[in-house]
This record gives C-alpha cells, sequence and structure tokens, in this order.
C-alpha cells in the first residue's frame, strides 16, 4: 500500500510500527534488481556480494582423511584390546597410500598423520596415545590398549560436499570464510556484483561542510560522513553530494542528482518543523511514500518511498535517472528520508536503509535479530513506541551485561563513543527490571 498527494504538498502522514515499517523494507527490497557482475581476485572480493556460487570442483575430502595421528586399522580386529597389530606401512600427509602396496589386511596397522588419506583395508583410526610400538627383529607391531568404533576418526571422501555441490550460494556476502571456501575450490578470481550508488544528501541551513569553520549557529555535516561509513559497511559505494539549504529550488535539484544512483538518503528536514521540506519537495516529484513515520524513538519521522520510471523522465525525454542494468527503460528509485538527529539518522540507518542497500547489493534477504543480554540496572521509560536505547555492553564470555549509556537525547553525538549498542525496549513496558533478558540491536 502506497498513497501520493496529487497536490503536490507534503504527503498524507502513515505512521506504522517498527515491524510494519521494516517489514515494507523487505518487501520492496524482494523486488529490487542488483547492479552489473563484475570479475575480481579472491582477496579484492572481501565483504562483496557473490554473483556466482562457489562449486565444490572435487569431493570435499577428496580423500577419506585422518583426522587424528595414530593407526589406520580394522576396527573389528580391536574388539577385544589388548591387541597386538602387525605395522606394514605409514601414511604422511601428502602421501598417497597406493592400493595394494600400503594396505591394511587382518591383523595389520599403517600409521598416519592427521590429514593423510586412509589406506585401503582400514575402516578406523586409532589414536596415537592409546597405543605402544614395539620393535621385535624386523617387523614392528604396535599394542593397542582402546577399541574404535567404525569409521572413527577419519571423515570419508565426500562426506562435506559432493564434487559439483554449491559450497557457498550465489547473494552471499563473502567475508573470511567464505573466501576459505573458494580458495579450497581453487577459485582465485570471483564474480561479485558492483557495488550499488547510494547518494547521501544532508539538508540543513545550518549545516556546514566540516573543512568550513562553523558558525555560532552552525554545526558540521557528521551525517553525511556516518551515512557513507554505514554504506561502505553494508557494501554500498556513498556518493556524497552537497548539502542542500533548507530552501525548495536547491533542494529539489539535489534530490534529483541524488535519484541518478541506485538509492537516495536523505538526512533531516523530515520532522514537523516550518523548514522540514524534503517530503514536500519528494511529493512534488511525485514520490510515493510508503510510509512517513514508525512508532519508534530516536527516528520517529522516517520516511521511505520512491520515485516511480515516469518522474525520472526529463522533460527532453531523456533520463533523470542513470540506468543500472544498461535496459532503456529507468527503474524506480527508493529513497529514505532519516532524521537529522546524528543518533536517529544512525539507527534508522541500521533498521530500514541496510536491508535496501543490502537487496541492492545483490545480497539474499536478511532478517533482523536481535541478540539478548542480561540488563544491569533498571530501566523506566514511556510506552508507546519501541526504543532503541544507546548501551554499553560488557561483562565477559557468557556473563554478557548491558546498561543504558547515559544521554542527551538523539541529538547527542558524543555518546555514541561510549555505546557500542542499542537496547532494544518494546512499546508496551514502563519499566524493566535489573536481571531481565533484553534485547540489543548490535552496532
Ligand atoms: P531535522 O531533522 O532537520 O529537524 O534536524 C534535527 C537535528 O539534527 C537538528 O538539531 C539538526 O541541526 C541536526 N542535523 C541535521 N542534519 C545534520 C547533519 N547533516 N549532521 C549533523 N546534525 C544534523
Ligand atoms: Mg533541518
Amino acid at each position: 500500500m502506497s498513497f501520493s498527494n496529487p497536490s503536490f504538498g507534503a504527503p498524507l502522514t502513515r505512521v506504522v510500527s517498527f515491524e510494519q515499517a521494516r517489514h515494507l523494507v523487505e518487501q520492496h527490497a524482494a523486488g529490487v534488481r542488483p547492479g552489473e557482475v563484475e570479475t575480481l581476485d579472491l582477496l579484492a572480493a572481501l565483504g562483496r556480494v557473490l554473483a556466482e556460487g562457489i562449486v565444490a570442483d572435487r569431493d570435499f575430502p577428496p580423500f577419506a582423511r585422518a583426522t587424528r595421528d595414530g593407526y589406520a586399522v580394522r576396527a573389528a580386529d580391536l574388539a577385544e584390546v589388548p591387541a597386538r597389530l602387525e605395522v606394514v606401512g605409514e601414511v604422511k600427509a601428502g602421501d598417497w597410500p597406493e592400493p595394494g602396496v600400503c594396505s591394511v589386511g587382518r591383523g595389520q596397522a599403517v600409521g598416519i598423520m592427521t590429514g593423510a588419506p586412509l589406506p585401503e583395508g582400514a575402516d578406523a583410526v586409532v589414536m596415537v596415545e592409546h597405543t605402544s610400538l614395539t620393535d621385535q627383529l624386523a617387523t614392528q607391531s604396535v599394542e593397542v590398549r582402546r577399541s574404535v568404533s567404525l569409521g572413527e576418526n577419519f571423515v570419508p571422501r565426500g562426506a562435506e560436499a559432493r564434487a559439483g555441490q554449491v559450497l557457498v550460494d550465489r547473494g552471499r556476502r563473502l567475508d573470511h570464510a567464505g573466501i576459505a571456501i573458494a580458495a579450497s575450490a581453487g577459485k582465485s578470481c570471483v564474480q561479485v556484483f558492483r557495488k550499488p550508488r547510494v547518494a547521501v544528501l544532508s539538508t540543513g541551513n545550518e549545516v556546514v561542510e566540516i573543512g568550513a569553520m562553523p558558525g555560532p549557529a552552525q554545526i558540521r555535516n557528521s551525517n553525511a560522513y556516518s551515512l557513507a561509513a554505514q554504506v561502505q559497511n553494508a557494501g554500498g559505494e556513498a556518493v556524497r553530494l552537497a548539502i542542500a539549504p533548507d530552501e525548495r529550488g536547491r533542494l529539489r535539484a539535489l534530490i534529483e542528482e541524488g535519484l541518478d544512483c541506485d538509492l537516495l538518503l536523505l538526512t533531516g528536514g523530515v520532522s514537523m518543523g516550518k523548514y522540514d521540506l524534503v517530503e514536500q519537495v519528494l511529493g512534488e516529484l511525485k514520490a510515493e511514500f510508503y510510509f512517513t513515520g514508525a512508532e519508534i524513538q530516536p527516528g520517529k519521522p522516517i520516511v521511505f518511498g520512491s520515485c516511480g520510471a515516469d518522474t525520472l523522465v526529463r522533460a527532453d525525454g531523456g533520463f533523470t535517472a542513470s540506468t543500472r542494468t544498461g535496459v532503456s527503460a529507468p527503474q524506480e528509485k527508493y529513497f529514505f528520508g532519516l532524521p537529522g538527529n546524528p543518533v536517529s539518522t544512525m539507527v534508522t540507518f541500521e533498521l530500514f536503509a541496510r536491508p535496501m542497500i543490502e537487496a541492492l547489493a545483490g545480497m539474499t534477504p536478511q532478517r533482523l535479530i536481535f541478540l539478548r543480554a542480561r540488563l544491569k540496572s533498571e530501566i523506566r521509560t514511556k510506552t508507546g513506541l519501541k526504543r532503541f536505547l544507546p548501551a554499553v555492553l560488557s561483562g565477559e564470555f557468557e556473563n554478557a551485561e548491558v546498561e543504558l549509556a547515559r544521554w542527551q537525547g538523539s541529538g547527542d553525538i558524543a555518546v555514541l563513543a561510549r555505546a557500542n549498542c542499542y537496547v532494544v525496549i518494546p512499546p508496551d513496558r514502563e519499566r524493566i527490571e535489573a536481571g531481565e533478558w533484553v534485547s540489543l540491536l548490535m552496532r
């Protein structure tokens, strides 16, 4: 469901619950297409989204692999222990036990090292710790003090994955483990999606570039930097635009510039103030608004919408928006109007903008999951909104504990140096006791 205001004014308001807002974004994100594919050296692809599945080029493991140092044996020979077996050979990691040359017959054992292939005839490995080697003239024998069960201490060929099986799916973001898997499948280059370009547009007469000396009533444009960093973290490429003053003409020109990118993030100008013009100007551009607020704090004025393909066609018939896939028609462009208060900007990015960037980057959708920790000291708050309050997670090992950071509200940027997460408080809770489990949004 969406609505736009044909009278070119501010859109009708539609304030939804946090969960509805998140689901609306997820639904729209599910419909976007990622950009073109590029090929990168494996390590250069760290943090990028796979445009191809990583396929096992052979069985994993490629041979029955010993997982312990010891002796390859026949389990049946150790039904009664202690037992004495004749040692007929040795396989080190990297050796290939040629069948017939290095095999385990009844009453026999072959010394084996971790990572070495199991010789023919063996069906278990007994750990060296449970054995003693004795030399008797020409032959060596080993005394084994423990039985083993069939299949113990080795991984059968292909048990982890079969040749041809997809090890890492297309749409997964490559982390160090994905890189290791690709490396083990011999992929020195991988195909990934191009990063989506995300325009970051700060608004406000009081906002100045960080290199400028702010006047007495001015503040520096920190949001453009937090957002650019968050965009990069989410797998996008940030395009920082000039600061838009609270003036229609210039704001509109910059919004149109931002719609050239794959996604537009605005900050500021979405509240109830007389000079909060973002929604009005987007309304002039015939934007559709999916919501114009969410029942959360901080971040209540968050706006989510899109400009349809028709909006993006210029008077001269050309396209305002660049096309992402080389086809002739432009795609609709999504935007988020994030509130200007720095903590609100950061929180609403994580909750709503991130899944859209991930989708544009080609990632398989991820559900938002909150972790849990024990509350260190009581929280009292008002009901009505779902709250994401800056907090400090501490403790050690299994004993995580969390407490709210003291802050001056969502304009307090300094609190974020002390906080490392947000405590998530349901809208119906007025008081949460110390010792209760609470949900966390990690930063
Ligand atoms: P607004 O959402 O425009 O009403 O702004 C809310 C608060 O956030 C005001 O105190 C603004 O000065 C502040 N703010 C707006 N934009 C930025 C920005 N780009 N960087 C830092 N603070 C900002
Ligand atoms: Mg403003």
